[in-house]
């Protein structure tokens, strides 16, 4: 509905709407050129064994290059386009964007890379979602090992049951399923043991006090303990750090990501930025 409200925006236009109201309006009807006018593109960040490991593969991350706002970071248009419906269309743009740039990549020699993807809840929800990904892994030749589908607790958990038959269905195309920002989400242990997962990527809230005798070092533990016991690969999100790596390693997480790693870098950056990594004297 709110994609038509969009298309007759001036019937409810009226003094009275507050400054929010129009400031989202106005995004709105930029944000519904955008894909047309391919102002979207991807960042990409490692993700690496530490330490001094190699880069295993990359998260893509969607930036809106607005003519008029700029570099858009995702959280600044993804809820608007989850209500608009409009993240269907830019979702399944993000997924063959991807596929294509690895298969590059592939090319080039990284053929061991993989490639993580975010998916909102709209997109799961969504029924084109597993054509979508079959038909991109298919017109860029890629085997489905090396495409991860990363899926908050939350978004999965939205409408369970169904979740949990699509993301089967995705993890029957041979793809990877990994739990984003775990921790932040309020899954239930049972259903955590059903969500057909390879990977869980601790939150970035929990690393980011890992340093300063908290909780937060037990709760780590924790977690991959729990991860571990369940057969999940456990990757660490918001590595900052060169003492959160090392804590992060001691506690038995050495698949990392983080700004300390690499910070997400168009795709023609990324091979450069990868050996000013590696310059990164270890401490
Ligand atoms: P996410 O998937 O949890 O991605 C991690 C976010 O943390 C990214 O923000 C990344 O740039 C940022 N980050 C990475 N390392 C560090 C670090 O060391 N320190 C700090 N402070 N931040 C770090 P970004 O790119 O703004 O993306 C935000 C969120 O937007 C993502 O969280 C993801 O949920 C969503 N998103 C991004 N791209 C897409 C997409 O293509 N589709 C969908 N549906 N969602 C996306
Ligand atoms: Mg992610
Ligand atoms: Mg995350
Ligand atoms: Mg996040």
């Amino acid at each position: 509905h709110s994609k038509e409200a969009g298309r007759n925006c001036y019937s409810f236009f009226e003094p009275k709407m507050n400054a929010n109201a129009h400031a989202q309006l106005q995004l709105q009807q930029e944000l519904l050129g955008a894909l047309d006018r391919n102002e979207f593109l991807l960042h990409y960040q490692p993700k690496v064994v530490a330490p001094a490991g190699p880069m295993i593969g990359v998260e893509a991350l969607l930036r809106w290059n607005s003519p008029q706002r700029g570099m858009v970071a995702p959280d600044a248009f993804l809820p608007l386009a989850e209500r608009t419906g409009l993240i269907v269309a830019i979702g399944n743009w993000v997924i063959n964007e991807a596929c294509r740039q690895l298969k590059l990549w592939h090319g080039q020699g990284h053929d061991s890379w993989s490639i993580a993807v975010n998916l909102s809840t709209v997109q799961l929800g969504h029924p084109g979602l597993v054509d979508t990904v079959r038909d991109a892994l298919q017109r860029h030749d890629l085997a489905p090992a090396c495409l991860v589908l990363e899926v908050t607790e939350s978004t999965a958990m939205r409408d369970a049951e169904t979740s949990l038959i699509i993301l089967d269905q995705l993890t029957s195309l041979g793809v990877s399923i990994s739990i984003d920002d775990f921790g932040t989400g309020y899954s239930s242990l049972l259903y955590l043991k059903r969500l057909p997962a390879n990977e869980l990527k601790i939150d970035r809230g929990f690393v980011t006090e890992l340093a300063q005798g908290n909780d937060d070092a037990a709760i780590v533990s924790a977690i991959i303990a729990l991860g571990k016991t369940l057969g999940l690969k456990i990757v660490a999100e918001g590595v900052e750090t060169a003492e959160q790596q090392a804590l992060l390693t001691r506690l038995g997480c050495n698949t990392l990501q983080g700004y300390y790693l690499g910070r997400p870098v168009a795709a023609e950056k990324l091979l450069a930025s990868l050996d000013s990594v590696q310059e990164i004297p270890s401490k």
